[in-house]
């Protein structure tokens, strides 16, 4: 176990992709300028190969925990073309006995990241079709994250109405699952926001928040701040989605881990409290979701 910790831990990225390609050539230094702030990380899996990643980097580092699961738009070949990264994703189904295995390790304290993006359509399918089988491996995800007590990492794109139906949907008056998670990079409005809270989840935030209105329309990001500033504080988490979607401060870069301090501070200004308090009370929240309070 390499431990590079230098301070008291003080700040919870619980959402980053330290196992991408786009680290390939520095991972080491880049997690290194990160876990010598006093960081814990949670590296998050999208499909079976970055699973495992995730899972062997955080057996190395200390400070560093991972995420296992299939992201939606891995359950069919979808061309992504995006402001930082374009790939064509490859097909791949939920294999839990693949999963199974990875759950081994104790360093694995989420499920995810799943849910349902209806942004990243494949051209070949139909709608429904791609929801119904988001909705179903959605589901076995978060029956397996029961089943070992795990959180989930949810992630949702163009999709919230769908999402909380899927999360609402009972089973003789009851609701079908009890879940403990997060929605991760949450970009939507309070609407959506209440519902989520109401169901138990906690909120989780990115460098989005710190982005200058669309002068197209600018009315999103007014609603996204509107969220931020009725939040309970004991549901906030921050997250960065290292590489992708680095901050303002940084916007064009490489996204790191560290950077997620630029959340905290916008958090704290919208807030009217200090930063200190939002790293503080985030990381007590992400170590009560991930680590069960450890
Ligand atoms: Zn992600």
């Amino acid at each position: 176990m390499k431990r590079i910790r230098l301070n008291f831990f003080m700040l919870f990225d619980t959402h980053c992709h330290l196992q991408f390609q786009a680290f390939k050539e520095d991972r080491d230094d880049a997690i290194a300028r990160s876990l010598a702030r006093g960081m814990i990380l949670n590296v998050v899996g999208t499909q079976k190969d970055t699973s495992r990643a995730a899972v062997a980097l955080a057996e190395t580092y200390d400070g560093m925990y991972a995420t296992i699961g299939t992201h939606p738009i891995h359950l069919f070949p979808t061309h992504v073309d995006e402001e930082e990264t374009s790939f064509q994703s490859r097909e791949e189904d939920f294999d839990e006995a693949y999963y199974e295995t990875l759950a081994r390790s104790k360093k694995v304290v989420a499920v995810g990241e799943t849910g349902i993006d209806l942004y990243h359509l494949p051209k070949d399918k139909p709608k429904e079709d791609v929801l119904a089988k988001q909705r179903d491996v959605f589901l076995k995800h978060a029956a397996f994250a029961q089943k070992h007590n795990l959180a989930l990492v949810i992630h949702c794109r163009d999709a919230h109405d769908e999402l909380i139906q899927t999360l609402k949907s009972t089973v003789n008056g009851q609701l079908s699952m009890l879940i403990r998670g997060v929605v991760h990079c949450f970009s939507s409005n309070w609407t959506h926001a209440e519902q989520y809270l109401d169901l138990g989840l906690y909120l989780g935030f990115t460098g989005v928040i710190t982005f200058p209105a669309k002068k197209t329309n600018p009315q999103v990001q007014e609603n996204l701040l509107e969220v931020v500033r009725r939040m309970p504080l004991d549901r906030i988490l921050v997250e960065t989605d290292s590489p992708y979607l680095a901050p303002q401060a940084y916007r064009g870069k490489r996204c790191e881990p560290w950077m997620v301090e630029e959340t905290v501070k916008k958090i704290a200004e919208i807030c009217g409290v200090s930063p200190a308090k939002i790293e503080e009370q985030t990381t007590n929240n992400a170590r009560a979701l991930f680590l069960k309070g450890e």
